[in-house]
């Protein structure tokens, strides 16, 4: 059984260094395209030909051939699809991931700083957004985006991409699952750190075990999603499903209070109007009404 296993893993598995290989060639890249317009659909031989435009059936068929198994899978009608890694491909490409980068830009956000009523602003730089208030000059969230992100979308639709993007991200890291490379993430409460605002005194840490992707939240926005703290929200007639975490007043004044440090217990004390909730974090990163 071992045996025919590792055989079949030699099978299915080819180097990086291949498999980037094989996408170097226009035609490929054509017909990955062609097949990316209706990837729920297998085309035939010559559907595919013509939607890449394609003209040498030859040339068509020796490309074809080297993406088959790899990008395309051939259907027991003889018909092509995309797999999984081809539809990866087609998301890089629309991203812009591996191809573009991103124009850096700057641009006033439809909400205002909690503690100087300044407009927020996104700045954009190496591919990075990262919302600030300038007069206060606290930088308050910072997270990469693609630059393929952008296109087709207006000013006003841009802020809920980057809130898209970043309870994605969170909601990843809370289940400790990286974004980045599919890993195991370690999460950990930390000292204060260059990502989170001067006066926090802790955050909260996540490192990938596999690529040491990291990320670093205040123990606020870790928070965001815990049932007791969407509750809070909604009896105070905040929706926390549709409010970005850049509008919340509390999290730019959070202050957790240490109550331990080894093991860390902290703290969190959430004020809407004249009420508070109060929370406590273990070192497990669980958390519990208090
Ligand atoms: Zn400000
Ligand atoms: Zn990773």
């Amino acid at each position: 059984m071992a045996d025919s296993s590792t055989k079949q893993n030699e099978l299915n598995e080819m180097s990086p260094e291949d498999a980037f290989a094989l996408l170097g060639d226009e035609t490929r890249i054509a017909i990955i395209r062609a097949l990316g317009m209706t990837p729920d659909d297998s085309l035939s031989f010559s559907t595919l030909r013509k939607r890449a435009s394609v003209a040498d059936s030859g040339q068509f068929n020796y490309h074809l051939g080297k993406l088959v198994n790899n990008f395309i899978r051939q259907t027991d009608a003889d018909e092509y699809e995309l797999t999984y890694a081809g539809m990866r491909v087609i998301g890089a490409i629309f991203s812009g991931t591996f191809n573009q980068r991103g124009t850096p830009r700057s641009f006033e956000l439809d909400a205002m700083c909690s503690v100087c009523g300044s407009s927020l602003v996104a700045e954009y730089e190496h591919e990075r957004v990262t919302i600030v208030c300038q007069a206060c000059d606290d930088q308050i969230s910072t997270f990469g985006f693609p630059p393929g992100a952008f296109e087709n979308r207006t000013h006003e639709e841009l802020p809920h991409a980057f809130d898209g993007q970043i309870r994605a991200h969170l909601s990843a890291v809370r289940k400790c699952f990286c974004l980045n490379c599919t890993g195991r993430m370690h999460g950990s409460i930390i000292p204060n750190s260059e990502y989170l605002l001067e006066d926090q005194e802790v955050g909260i840490e996540h490192v990938c075990e596999r690529c040491d992707n990291r990320s670093i939240t205040s123990i606020g926005v870790y928070l965001l999603s815990q049932p007791e703290v969407v509750a809070f929200h909604y009896d105070h007639g905040i929706n926390l499903n549709t409010t970005p975490f850049w509008e919340l007043p509390w999290l730019r004044e959070e202050n957790a209070t240490v109550l331990s440090s080894d093991p860390w217990r902290v703290q969190l004390a959430l004020k809407l109007d004249d009420d508070y909730l109060r929370l406590e974090v273990e070192d497990d990163l669980s958390a519990s009404v208090i």
